[in-house]
């Protein structure tokens, strides 16, 4: 039974069908309309919003039978070619995976020859920025002349890291997020054609949490509809993603306004209790306090994408707070989501941050460092009773927080942080140190490195994810990157840290069994999000990684997930060979200056530690786990 997921299927095969992106599909189709094609687009924008979509309808209504159209018919050898990726005339070329050096070399002998069967060569060239200088200067020399029948897409996530030589050559396309009510209005529509039931209020959800990205959208869809009996309802999509819920959200902020500590931290014990995730508490507070925040400035949310509370929450909890203190109760939540990571507890952290929040007028850390003591003691000094109240929260939090270390320096097991010795894991190492010192780093754990045998493990878990037909487990991992395998860990990067997070809550226990049954050993899964911020510390080196050369032959040798890959879409599938090819090459975070002077080999070695899950960074709900229908009754 082939199982095909939500964004392949809906994936937009006309302009029209491109949500989001009105302002680049008229534009183009009156250009193909008017003849007037260009030899070089550059098409930037964030993650999931159309890019390589749009390039692959732009150069189907380039080369369609019926064409050059601005409707390409999508039935025509060549159009069926091109959706397919078979077409000899399409080349699709991932800058991510080798930084393009090989590829841009054929290009240059290739490009002069005419079209094999359609009327362009279209070149598209995904993640653009990544590829090398020498790269770049060889696409620059095909771009000053460029023969007549080839055209360039290029897509870039980070358009700034585009040298401007190549960009004053490409008419350039600025691809904007899509909005939540775009979004939810193609899940609806998507949910009708699919006859899945599904609330309003579920959709919704959805779209806020796909933050822009229909792909993420669509993918978040497909689990729920996945793991939910009968109607999506947003009760089950709240489980699924592990949302916090408006309710506790407007509850916790109640009691933050009235600074009642204790309130405070009860109902974080509650949310803990029922298997929620600290950081998207914080992160659900945060965003209501964001909405309250504008609402006090502008007295709406509308046209805002906002967290979608009722405007009686908004009136009646904004007046809870002074203009001046959301702000910075907002950056403080902030602050808190980055320690997070780097704490060994991470909930007393969150619990430190809370109280501080009981008393807004020192939240900030940063306001705190740049104020003098002096003027602290005077602000206070102006309100006695304020200094009373202050001095009693202070002594509060004194004895709570040493309280909690203790109860959890003698309860290993209230942590799963707790459980490691701090010293092992690259997690708690906090970045000013490790940058420093990177002895320090050396010591951390073994580094995962993609190997031979952890290729293997990878393929079999396809393999055997396929033979006991976890068709939504599949869905949800097949754009994964295999990242490397420990003693004890299987590391793999999704596309997207939400993504990650859904893996983690709802098919770890599933994943982790079958990475037992393949090894004879208990892995641990360690699952990070492609679009994480670059905030780890630097992994040492692996000693073993061999250079160029072997690095070929393994490529050589590759395994396929045969008949994984035989569903994904061409342009996907590279993402997924991409973990095969170059491990080293995949660098996330290169500026302009070291894309100019660092060789491919000394590319700094990828982060695959940020927003590390299941790694103890981030407290998963373990033990308290939503008991859902999913893994063993589908
Ligand atoms: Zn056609």
């Amino acid at each position: 039974m082939a199982y095909i997921a939500l964004y392949r299927k809906w994936r937009p095969q006309t302009f029209k069908d491109l949500v989001g992106q009105e302002h680049i599909s008229r534009t183009l189709a009156n250009a193909i309309t008017s003849g007037h094609i260009g030899h070089a687009y550059l098409f930037a924008g964030p993650r999931g919003t159309g890019k390589t979509s749009t390039a692959k309808i732009l150069a189907k209504a380039l080369n369609c039978e019926h064409g050059p159209t601005p409707d390409p018919c999508g039935k025509c050898e060549q159009c069926r070619k091109i959706t397919e990726g078979s077409s000899m005339d399409v080349f699709e070329i991932d800058a991510a995976s080798n930084r393009g050096i090989d590829e841009i070399r054929d290009l240059r002998e290739t490009v002069k020859f005419a079209p094999v069967d359609g009327r362009y060569k279209v070149y598209i060239i995904d993640e653009v920025h990544m590829l090398t200088t020498e790269a770049f200067n060889a696409l620059l020399k095909t771009l000053e002349e460029p023969p007549a029948h080839v055209v360039f897409i290029l897509a870039t996530t980070e358009a700034h890291k585009v040298p401007p030589t190549i960009q004053s050559r490409c008419q350039r396309y600025d691809f904007k997020r899509i909005t939540v009510g775009e979004i939810e209005s193609r899940l609806r529509y998507i949910a009708k054609e699919m006859k899945m039931e599904a609330e309003d209020e579920a959709l919704s959800m959805i779209a806020i949490q796909a933050d822009g990205g229909m792909r993420d959208a669509l993918s978040i869809l497909d689990q729920c509809a996945a793991l939910a009996d009968g109607t999506i309802t947003a009760e089950r999509v709240r489980q699924i993603l592990g949302l916090v819920g408006h309710d506790w959200i407007y509850k916790m902020t109640k009691a933050l306004a009235a600074r009642n500590v204790q309130d405070v931290l009860q109902i974080l014990a509650e949310l803990l209790r029922d298997g929620k995730d600290l950081k998207q508490v914080l992160s659900e507070l945060s965003l209501h306090l964001r909405s309250l925040m504008i609402f006090q400035a502008t007295g709406t949310v509308e046209a805002m994408d906002l967290y979608a509370e009722p405007q009686d929450v908004l009136q009646e909890q904004s007046k809870l707070f002074d203009a001046a203190v959301l702000p910075r109760m907002i950056a403080r939540l902030h602050e808190a989501m980055t320690e997070m990571k780097w704490s060994p507890q991470p909930r007393i952290t969150v619990e430190v941050a809370l109280m501080e929040l009981c008393r807004p007028e020192l939240a900030s850390q940063g306001e705190r460092e740049e104020q003098p003591a002096g003027q602290v003691q005077q602000a206070v000094a102006r309100n006695p009773a304020d200094e009373a109240r202050i001095a009693k929260l202070e002594a509060a939090l004194a004895e709570v927080t040493a309280l909690l270390k203790q109860a959890t320096a003698g309860a290993g097991r209230v942590q799963p942080a707790s459980a490691a010795p701090a010293a092992s894991m690259p997690s708690t190492v906090p970045p000013a140190m490790s940058a420093a010192a990177p002895a320090a780093a050396a010591v951390a754990e073994e580094p995962a490195s993609v190997d031979e045998a952890g290729l293997q493990v990878w393929n079999k878990l396809f393999q055997a994810l396929r033979d006991q037909h976890k068709a939504p487990i599949l869905a949800c991992i097949q754009n994964a990157r295999f990242m490397g395998l420990t003693a004890s860990q299987f590391h793999m990067r999704m596309q997207s840290g939400l993504m990650a997070s859904l893996v983690m809550r709802n098919y770890r226990k599933t994943i982790e069994r079958i990475l037992q049954e393949l090894t004879g050993r208990e892995l641990r899964l360690v699952c990070s999000g492609e679009d994480a911020p670059m905030r780890t510390p630097p992994r040492p080196r692996p000693a073993a990684v061999p250079k160029p050369e072997p690095k070929r032959e393994m490529a050589a040798k590759k395994p396929e997930p045969a008949a994984i890959l035989e569903e994904v879409a061409p342009d996907e599938r590279a993402s997924l060979k991409k973990a095969f090819d170059v491990f080293g090459a995949n660098v996330v975070g290169v500026d302009g200056m070291a894309m100019v002077d660092v060789p491919q080999e000394d590319a700094p070695i990828p982060d695959d530690g940020a927003d590390i899950y299941g790694d103890g960074a981030i407290p998963l709900p373990e033990d308290s786990d939503v008991p859902l229908p999913t893994e063993e009754d589908e």
